[in-house]
C-alpha cells in the first residue's frame, strides 16, 4: 500500500469526520504548486482559503521563522519580548490603525473584536449591562467558535451547537437600508465581511459598503470589517475596504498574516475602542509570541516588497476575463475581485468538477455544492495562471 493511501486510512480511522477532503495527500509545496505522495504536481487554486497569498514556503518567511526558532519562540505576555513591539508598529503602519491586538486563529480575532465592541458599548455608549447588540449579515462566515456559529445562517455550521450566544441581529447581506434600520440604542457595532468568501465569493453591489459606512458614522456605531480572507492583497488592494474607501473602526486579520507558516491573527483599530482593554480583561497564551511576530513581520514585508496586491489586481482582471469567456450550459455565473474568483453552476456539481480539476492538476474547493472558488497564491505568474486556466477549461469539458 502506498504512503498516501496509508495516510488517508489512518486519518479515517483515528480522526474525526468534520472534513470531506478530496482524495489527494499533499507532501510538499513551493510557490503556487503542491505535490502529492506519488510526486504528481498540482496548482494550488485554494491557497488554504487565502492563507497562502505569499505562496507555499516563501523563502523569506521560512528564513525569518528559522532565525527566530534558534532564539526564542514563546515567553508569554507576562513578559515583554523583543519582537512584539516592532511587529505591532509594522502592522499599525500598514493598516493605518492606532492599535493592534495579536491572537492566533481568525476566529479568535473575531471573538476579540466582539469583546472590544461590547466593551465600547458598555463603557462609552452607556448601553445597560448585558444588552449590547451587534449587527451581522446573513451568509456570514467568521469562524467556528460557539458564539460565532451561533449567528451563522448556515444550518450545517450552527445546528447541534446551541444555545446560541445572544446579542446578535442578522440583516440581509448587501442591503444597506436593512442594516440602517437595525441600528438602535443598544447597538455596539456592525460586523461584516466586505466580500463573503465562504458564502461562495458573494460580492455586494458597488456603493453598498460606502452606504454602510455612512449609516454607521451617522448612528455613531463602530464598523468592524472581517478581512481575515479578503485582506492582505487578495482582492487587488491591501484591504478590500480600500475599493470603496470605507476605513473601518476595527478590522480583523488572519490567514495570510503569517503567509501560511503558522497561525497568526490580529484585531487592529482605533484607540477609542482597543484602548479600553485593561490588564486581565483579555489575553492569549500564544498571541503575540516572538515566533509569530517574526513570521508575520516577514509575511507583511513580502506582500509589500513583491507588490502582491497590485499583482492580484492586474492578474485578477485577466483571469476573470478568461473565466468569463468559458461557455458551458451548466455555468450560471462567473464572478470575482482581484484573485478571489468563483464559478457558480446551475446544479450541485461543484464537487464533481473539483475531481475533474484534480485529475488535470488543479486543486480547488467546492462551496455550497454549486460553486467553486479559484484563489491562487498571489505570487502566481501570468504564464502559470494561463496554464491553470487551460486545465480548468479542459476539466469543464470533462463534466
Ligand atoms: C477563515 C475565516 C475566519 C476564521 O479563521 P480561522 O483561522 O479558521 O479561525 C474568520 N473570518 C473569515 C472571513 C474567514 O474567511
Amino acid at each position: 500500500m502506498d504512503r498516501g493511501r496509508k495516510a488517508i486510512e489512518l486519518e479515517e480511522r483515528f480522526g474525526t469526520r468534520n472534513y470531506a477532503p478530496l482524495p489527494v495527500v499533499l507532501t510538499r509545496g513551493k510557490g503556487v504548486f503542491v505535490w502529492d505522495a506519488r510526486g504528481k504536481r498540482y496548482f494550488d487554486m485554494l491557497s488554504a482559503y487565502s492563507a497562502l497569498n505569499q505562496g507555499h514556503n516563501h523563502p523569506a518567511i521560512v528564513a525569518a521563522l528559522k532565525r527566530q526558532l534558534d532564539r526564542l519562540t514563546l515567553g508569554s505576555r507576562a513578559f515583554h519580548n523583543d519582537r512584539l513591539g516592532p511587529f505591532l508598529e509594522k502592522l499599525c503602519t500598514l493598516t493605518g490603525m492606532e492599535r493592534a491586538l495579536p491572537m492566533n486563529s481568525g476566529a479568535e480575532a473575531v471573538e476579540t473584536a466582539i469583546k472590544a465592541l461590547r466593551l465600547w458599548g458598555y463603557r462609552r455608549k452607556g448601553i445597560p449591562e448585558g444588552q449590547a447588540e451587534i449587527v451581522v449579515a446573513a451568509g456570514n462566515f467568521h469562524g467556528r467558535t460557539t458564539t460565532l456559529v451561533g449567528f451563522s445562517s448556515d444550518p450545517g455550521s450552527r445546528e447541534g451547537f446551541g444555545p446560541a450566544t445572544p446579542g446578535f441581529k442578522t440583516v440581509p447581506y448587501g442591503d444597506a437600508a436593512a442594516l440602517a434600520a437595525a441600528l438602535g440604542p443598544n447597538t455596539c457595532g456592525v460586523l461584516l465581511e466586505p466580500i463573503q468568501g465562504e458564502a461562495g465569493v458573494a460580492i455586494p453591489q458597488p456603493g453598498w459598503l460606502k452606504a454602510v459606512g455612512e449609516h454607521c458614522r451617522k448612528a455613531k456605531v463602530p464598523l468592524c470589517l472581517d478581512e481575515v480572507q479578503t485582506g492582505l492583497g487578495r482582492t487587488g488592494r491591501m484591504f478590500c475596504w480600500e475599493h470603496e474607501g470605507v476605513k473601518p473602526d476595527l478590522m480583523t486579520l488572519g490567514k495570510a498574516l503569517s503567509g501560511g507558516l503558522y497561525p497568526v491573527s490580529a484585531v487592529v483599530g482605533k484607540d477609542a475602542i482597543l484602548g479600553l482593554f485593561t490588564p486581565g480583561t483579555h489575553g492569549s497564551t500564544f498571541g503575540g509570541n516572538p515566533l509569530a511576530c517574526a513570521v508575520a513581520s516577514a509575511a507583511l514585508d513580502v506582500l509589500v516588497d513583491e507588490a502582491l496586491p497590485e499583482r492580484a489586481a492586474e492578474l485578477g482582471v485577466y483571469f476573470l476575463e478568461r473565466l468569463g469567456g468559458l461557455r458551458h450550459p451548466r455555468i450560471k455565473e462567473v464572478r470575482g475581485l482581484g484573485l478571489m474568483c468563483a464559478v457558480e453552476f446551475r446544479e450541485p456539481i461543484a464537487k464533481e468538477f473539483c475531481k475533474h480539476l484534480m485529475a488535470r492538476g488543479v486543486l480547488a474547493k467546492d462551496t455550497h455544492q454549486t460553486t467553486v472558488r479559484f484563489a491562487p497564491p498571489l505570487v502566481i505568474t501570468k504564464v502559470q495562471l494561463e496554464t491553470a486556466f487551460e486545465a480548468i477549461r479542459d476539466a469543464l469539458r470533462d463534466l
